[in-house]
């Protein structure tokens, strides 16, 4: 009988999720990677084909979930991600946010599993604190076009809160702060992948609005790091995990000229409804309980990201 645990991650072919799982699977564990491949890539978890310890099961987690065997953790990451993804699948994302929640919190319940969760620093909406702090209860508009996301990861965090206290489960929340590097879906909407495409297929820089809206942007090595931490840890509310280097949209697009080497001109387009003025992770808490802080800098990581976006759209040409 193998001695390693059994952890479960949905989501598993997308960027974090894959990531995630690469991180288990080297610490070790055996992973079972769900996802419908609604918004990820089998592409992201191809390079563990043939790996004994891990096994890819292509289900949608608002269905009920049925595993044979042990698990021991479960991590729940399946949910479309980006703005344009969510703008363009509400319900799946609403679904994804409740029933895959409790789906998976049942599995979590069934096994005795530890249960993580990604939430998300969009349940601050747009923040009237700065920078916000786990305790912040957030600035939500429940019916704008944003509302899916946030009120789903709102609802899903009330939940797993819902069952450790009323069925003493072991539960983590992680609420993630922009995070980007290699795997992103270039064409995910987002203002890595977004920026980055552009300058390298020699189109205009959109930035929305001003750009004076600023974001913090986290490496994915590190905010795994910091996620595979918190699920170790013996912590129940959430904790932010994120890199609190801020800046404003339109820095980063000069930053993203720079180190693509593009001369391509800054356009404006218009700001979408809701869009969060600021964003910016208070570590304090991840510190003291994880011991944990970004290692990866800006300069580091961004030219990492441009790279596997080179390499991306080589093979695609
Ligand atoms: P992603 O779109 O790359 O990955 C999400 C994955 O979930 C995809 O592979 C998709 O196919 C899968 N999925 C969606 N609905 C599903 C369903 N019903 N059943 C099974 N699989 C389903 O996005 P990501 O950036 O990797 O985000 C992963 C998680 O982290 C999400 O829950 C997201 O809300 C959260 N998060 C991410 C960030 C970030 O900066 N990347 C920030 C905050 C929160
Ligand atoms: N943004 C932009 N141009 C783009 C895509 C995004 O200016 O082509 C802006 C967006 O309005 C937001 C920020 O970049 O202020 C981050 O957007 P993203 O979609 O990455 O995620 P968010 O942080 O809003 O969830």
């Amino acid at each position: 009988m193998s001695q390693k645990k059994t952890a479960v991650v949905t989501g598993a072919a997308g960027f974090l999720g894959s990531h995630l799982t690469d991180r288990l699977l080297a610490e070790g564990y055996k992973v079972i990677g769900i996802d419908s491949l609604l918004t990820g890539n089998v592409r992201n978890i191809e390079h563990l084909a043939g790996n004994p310890d891990f096994q890819f099961i292509k289900h949608d987690v608002t269905n009920y979930i049925y595993l044979p065997g042990e698990v021991h953790l479960v991590f729940h990451f399946a949910s479309p991600a980006s703005p344009i993804d969510y703008l363009k699948l509400p319900i799946q994302t609403l679904k994804v946010g409740s029933l895959g929640t409790h789906n998976t919190l049942g599995l979590a319940k069934a096994k005795g599993a530890t249960y993580l969760i990604a939430s998300t620093s969009e349940t601050y909406g747009d923040p009237l604190e700065h920078p916000q702090k786990e305790t912040y209860w957030g600035n939500v508009n429940p019916i704008g076009p944003r509302g899916v996301y946030d009120e789903a990861k709102r609802f899903a965090e009330a939940m797993v809160m819902g069952y450790h206290r009323a069925h003493g489960m072991d539960t983590k929340i992680v609420r993630i702060f922009n995070t980007y590097g290699p795997r992103m879906r270039l064409e995910d909407g987002r203002v890595v992948p977004a920026f980055i495409g552009q300058a390298l297929q020699g189109k205009p820089i959109t930035v929305f609005g001003d750009g004076a809206q600023t974001r913090s942007f986290c490496y994915v090595s590190d905010l795994i790091d910091g996620i595979f931490k918190l699920s170790q840890s013996n912590y129940h509310e959430p904790v932010n995990i994120g890199n609190p280097r801020e800046m404003t949209v339109l820095e980063f697009a000069k930053q993203i000229l720079k180190f693509t080497g593009s001369d391509q001109p800054i356009i404006h387009q218009e700001l979408p409804q809701d869009d969060p003025k600021v964003r910016q992770p208070d570590i304090t808490l991840a510190r003291k309980l994880l011991g944990w802080e970004p290692k990866v800098q800006f300069e580091e990581g961004i030219v990492k990201t441009i790279d596997y976006f080179r390499d991306f759209l080589a093979i695609k040409s």
